[in-house]
């Protein structure tokens, strides 16, 4: 196979720590997983964190006076500390877990959001955006009368950044947009599109799912007022995320959820909010996933950001030479150097489910679809797409096996002649 830079990372070892990667499927083939910007994989001292947190911490936190109450409290606050320094946020109280991306965009959407917008404000989005990050605009604009706008993408899946010179005025009062296109791999400036925000006087709130996983990320750098993202997509368990915000910002917000934990006070004639980050976590938070993301963070930090980023984007560049060899495979989005470790594509006369379909056969897992981004595929004229989406932990010789397994697929559709594709659109 062609060359690629020396990759200094070895996958070989860090597979060893992630029994999932051994699984064999239909049959006995070997589990390749390619699936990770959907969902990461966990390795096992973040499963141990999750059993040792039961076994010996658990109860509710922030509540009991009892000494296991104060041990699962100061591990659930450890924690957020753990994230806080990941991120690079100035405080522990700007850190507010969630139960994903999500929850995140949802809740500056309705407590931001709700409380500053008014008919004739806009929002800009990007047409690349995960549906996560354009609905609860899309559903604010129908509660305020506020105005959605979406900034245009090339052909070749990048932002235009010159429009940003019509779409950025005095109306604008928010930019939320991708680090990362969960489809395309893009990698967007995002201290630019922060800096324009800033500089027409509109908050930005950066969608980071894509982005936390894979590289450094320095919230105070980026100067971004809100960050969103994911435990699962990091090798932390599902069911608890993220949202970064400036402490002013999250000080002058009204609460989202209502219960207990996130007040201070409650009368029968109403109630006044807790101090930050209680005031955004009403109810039992996601204590036991906290330590997980933490457990989490500590592996991926002795990895180092740095290494698994340029690791992804060796492998990337190598999965961009392969598979521009597949008969009638096209590429979505820019090349590999303006992308993290996503490569999507679609084949000529194959529905993307079908193939899916054929290469799990010989266990490769791909996504098909439109993968949570409708406009961006209508906007490349596509109904759907495959996506290969790599993590530190996937290797060379698994890119040959998706390559082999697309070519039989191709063969196994020449064989059926002009049988149509059994998936429409
Ligand atoms: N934003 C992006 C870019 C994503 O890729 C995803 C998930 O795929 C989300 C948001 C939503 O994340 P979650 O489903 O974990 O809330």
């Amino acid at each position: 196979m062609a060359s690629t830079p020396a990759l200094p990372l070895d996958p070989t070892a860090l597979r060893a720590d992630f029994p999932i990667l051994a699984t064999r499927v239909h049959g006995d083939r070997p589990l390749v997983y390619f699936d990770n910007a959907a969902t990461t994989q966990r390795p096992r001292q973040v499963i141990q964190a999750l059993v040792d947190a039961y076994e010996q911490h658990y109860a509710n936190v922030h509540r009991g006076i009892h000494w296991l109450s104060e041990q699962s409290t100061d591990l659930y606050e450890e924690a957020r500390e753990s994230v806080r320094r990941f991120i690079g946020a100035r405080q522990r109280h700007e850190v507010i877990f969630t139960t994903g991306a999500t929850a995140s965009i949802n809740l500056v959407a309705r407590t931001w959001g709700d409380q500053h917008l008014r008919r004739g404000d806009e929002i800009l989005l990007s047409e690349m955006e995960h549906h996560s990050n354009i609905v609860p605009w899309q559903q604010l604009a129908e509660r305020t009368g506020c105005t959605v706008r979406f900034l245009p993408v090339t052909d070749d899946g990048q932002l235009v950044l010159a429009a940003l010179d019509q779409l950025l005025t005095e109306r604008t009062r928010l930019v939320a947009v991708t680090a990362v296109s969960n489809v395309l791999g893009t990698v967007n400036p995002i201290r630019e599109i922060v800096a324009r925000a800033h500089a027409v006087g509109a908050l930005a709130l950066v969608d980071a799912a894509q982005s936390v996983p894979h590289a450094a990320t320095h919230v105070v750098d980026d100067d971004a007022d809100f960050v969103a993202f994911s435990g699962h997509k990091m090798l932390g368990p599902s069911g608890v995320g993220v949202l970064y915000g400036r402490e002013q910002l999250l000080d002058a917000m009204p609460p989202f959820l209502g219960g207990g934990s996130m007040i201070r006070r409650v009368t029968l004639d109403g109630f006044e909010p807790g101090e930050l980050p209680a005031k955004f976590e009403a109810g039992t938070p996601p204590i036991v996933p906290a330590l997980g993301l933490s457990a989490a963070i500590a592996y991926l930090e002795q990895i180092g950001m740095e290494r698994i980023g340029s690791y992804e984007s060796a492998l990337t560049g190598y999965a961009h030479e392969v598979l521009a060899r597949v008969d009638g495979l096209r590429l979505l989005g820019p090349p590999p150097a303006h992308k993290a470790g996503i490569v999507s594509f679609v084949i000529q006369g194959i529905h993307a489910h079908d193939v899916a379909q054929l290469v799990d056969q010989d266990g490769v897992a791909i996504r098909a679809g439109h993968h949570c981004a409708m406009p961006l595929h209508k906007r490349l004229g596509i109904a759907a797409s495959n996506r290969a989406s790599f993590y530190f932990y996937n290797t060379r010789d698994e890119v040959d096996r998706l390559c082999a397994a697309l070519q039989r697929a191709q063969r196994v559709f020449r064989r059926r002649g002009d049988r149509p594709s059994a998936f429409k659109g």
